[in-house]
Order: C-alpha cells, then structure tokens, then sequence
C-alpha cells in the first residue's frame, strides 16, 4: 500500500528524522491559515505548495510551486487542486489533485549552498537482506543515474542479525562528501530512517530529495513510502492512511469481493483461479493474437457468487471484446464451477460478449455437459489449446 508525501513525512518525523514541515489543506483558503501557522511554527516566509497524489515526478507536471507571499499561497493552491495532474509517473490523462501540502521553504540562502541526495531503504531480493542505497546526486531522476553514472549510486547492506551499524551510516555521510556538523546530521538521519523503515514493516522509504539546508541541517524534502499489505493488520494506524481515490475504482471493488484484480489494457477478459494460472492464461490468450484486459484470481472459491461478482467487474471494462474463464477443479469440482457460471450468467442476464469456458480437473466431462446442455451462449472447452482456438474466433 502507497501513501501520500504528508503521511510519510509525519511517519518519518515520529521516528526522529528530520523533514520539511508542512501541513496539508484541501482548500485555497484552508492553504492560507496552513501558510500563516507554518511561519508562526518554523520562521519561514515562503513555503512550497506540493500535490498530494501517489505518483513521482510531481514537480515535472508543474505539481510543486514556490509561493513567496499568501497570495501566491491562495492562487497556486487554487490552480493545484482539482487539477488533472500529469506526470512522468501517472500516464496521459494525469491523476486528480485532492489535497496538498504546504511546506515551509527549506532552500533558504546561508553559509553554504543546498544540496540535494538521494537516499532510499529497501528489501534487497537477491541477498534477502534490506539495503540502503544512496546517492550523491539526488533531486533528479534516479532511474537516470542508474543509467548513465552508475558508479554515483552506494549501496549499504544490512546484516539482519546486528542491524545498521555506526560504522555503516558514518560511511554513508562520507561518500557523501560530508564534513563537521552535516556529516553529524546525516548519520543520525541514516538510523532515524532505518529505524522507521524497520518499524512499520515498509518494503520501500524513498528520499529524494533529502536536503542539506544552507545551515547544514539534513531532512527529507519528499517522500515516497510503500508499506507491505502483509503486515498491516500490524499497523493499524498506517492502515487507516489508505487513500482509495487514488487506487483504481474496479481494483477496490474487486478488493471487496476478495478478489485478485488488476486491470490491463487488453480486449480478452479472464477469470482463473490461482496466481500461476492466472499468469499462463494470460500469456496463452496473448499466443491467440488477443490481449489480456485483466489478471484476475478467484482463488479456491469459485462459486456461483464469486464467479457473478468476478463477471461483473470484468464487463465493467469497455474494452473487453470477449471472456475466457480457466478453472482448474483440484479442490474445487468442474462441474461446481460450471453451475456456477450458468448461475451468474443467468443472474446477469444480457450478456453481450462471447464467454468461452475451460474447465480441467475433478468432473471436468460432467462440467463441459452442464455448459453445453444450459442453452446459453457460452463455448465450453477442455483442452488449453481449444480454449485458445475459441478466443480466436471470438476475436475474429
Ligand atoms: P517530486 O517532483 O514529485 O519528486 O516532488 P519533490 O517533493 O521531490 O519536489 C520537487 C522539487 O521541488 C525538488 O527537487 C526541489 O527542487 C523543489 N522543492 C521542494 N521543496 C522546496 C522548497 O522548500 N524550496 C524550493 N525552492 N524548492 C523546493
Ligand atoms: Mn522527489
């Protein structure tokens, strides 16, 4: 689960590190009192206005605006929200802004210029073990750093049976090109950040840019932060930051229903369950000159109920041109499955779309006579192959 900038910020600031302070409005003149108590808070007299959307790149799309009086504070903040917001990370038609926050200006004049790092804490899959991974040039595409300058990204390996040492984050502020008081401040925000890392059980705390103000002071200015669904029934609090208006509609109705959806671009709907499957199917109806307009797992469960639901978002798609339903019958018997589908098929009534159904497994003979026998438009196979066949011709 992803959640907005100002979440993780007030997530990180619980754990000791230090951020850009802000506070998040919904409304131009709520951006105002926000602006008026962020100067009485920290001194600032501008402040930066930032979209909250689950998408990088926000300062790209023109989502990142300096504000030098409150004026500026009203306007931006009343061209900002509401706006389609399009950046590299959101595809064309962009994502809508329903919040933002404004934050205090941390790129004040000093003694010395700001500079921008990147630093982010994740599960390295290969070692099993999590990783800092860190870079001196932040700010910026990192993606593009790791292309064309490779050598500018350190990696920091976490030994799960001492965790971070001293040793480690001292090393960090070092490559860093740190000295004196910053390279203090950058030690604590490296077990400040991993501490909180570790603590909410994340699979991803991404920092760019964290910034050394003009006073030497190191913070995070963004924050991009993913939490494993697996273990938020462990935090209840980080739970409740879910934001469903910038999830994906069918996605969470689907959610409702337990079932495994994510929707694709494709013309072919499919219904399988088990994950494996689901992945076979897909690339099965791609070798029949189709595309897959969703990954869709029922799981064990393939009832009446489940397979009427799992119809239901699957039409929801405009795209979808026909239905291919892949059941295995281990656990679950074919010809279960196959009432089932005469059940919802006749509960939904006008379906438009050829449906063609292969059921494999316990009963599968006795299933393939059930849909056969039922009257209805649907085309039965058992083989994979005629499965496929089938979806051809629907295609054609
Ligand atoms: P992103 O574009 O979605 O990654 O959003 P960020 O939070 O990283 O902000 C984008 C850029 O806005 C940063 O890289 C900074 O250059 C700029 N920015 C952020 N905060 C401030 C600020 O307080 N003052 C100034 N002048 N610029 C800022
Ligand atoms: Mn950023």
């Amino acid at each position: 689960m992803n959640i907005h900038e100002y979440q993780a910020k007030e997530t990180l600031k619980k754990y000791g590190v230090g951020i850009q302070e802000g506070i998040v409005a919904d409304t131009p003149e709520a951006a105002v009192e926000a602006a008026k108590k962020l100067s009485a808070e920290t001194g600032t007299s501008w402040w930066v206005i930032k979209a909250q959307i689950h998408a990088g790149g926000r300062g790209k799309g023109g989502g990142v605006k300096l504000a030098k009086s409150l004026d500026d504070v009203k306007e931006l903040a009343d061209k900002i929200l509401g706006m389609d917001l399009v950046t590299p990370q959101t595809g064309p038609e962009g994502k809508k802004v329903h919040k933002i926050l404004v934050a205090q200006d941390v790129y004040y004049p000093g003694e010395n210029e700001p500079e921008e790092y990147y630093m982010s804490v994740l599960l390295n899959r290969n070692t099993g073990r999590n990783m800092i991974m860190y870079s001196s040039e932040g700010g910026m595409d990192i993606e593009e750093v790791a292309d064309k300058t490779p050598e500018k990204i350190f990696h920091e390996e976490i030994d799960p049976r001492v965790g971070l040492q001293g040793f480690q984050a001292r090393r960090v502020a070092f490559n860093l090109g740190l000295s004196g008081k910053a390279f203090k401040e950058m030690v604590k925000f490296v077990f400040a950040l991993y501490k909180a890392y570790e603590a909410t059980d994340s699979a991803l705390f991404e920092i760019n840019p964290v910034l050394k103000t003009s006073d030497d002071k190191i913070i995070a200015v963004d924050s991009k932060v993913n939490l494993d669904d697996n273990a938020l029934f462990r935090h209840k609090d980080l739970a409740e930051m879910r934001d469903v208006k910038e999830e994906d509609p069918t996605e969470v109705e689907a959610g409702k229903y337990n079932l495994n959806y994510v929707k694709l671009d494709g013309n072919v709907g499919c219904m399988v369950n088990g994950a494996g499957l689901a992945m076979a199917t897909m690339d099965m109806i791609k070798l029949s000159g189709g595309e897959p307009a969703n990954f869709l797992d029922v799981g064990g469960t393939a009832n009446a109920e489940t397979v009427e639901n799992g119809f239901r978002i699957i039409m929801s798609d405009p795209n979808v041109k026909a239905i291919l339903i892949n059941v295995f019958g281990g656990i679950v018997r074919c010809d279960r499955v196959a009432n089932g589908v005469v059940e919802a098929y006749k509960n939904i009534g006008d379906i438009k779309i050829p449906i063609i159904v292969r059921l494999q497994g316990t009963n599968a003979v006795e299933a393939k006579k059930i849909i056969d026998e039922s009257g209805l438009k649907v085309m039965s196979a058992i083989v994979l192959k005629d499965a496929a066949e089938r979806v051809k011709e629907a295609l054609a």
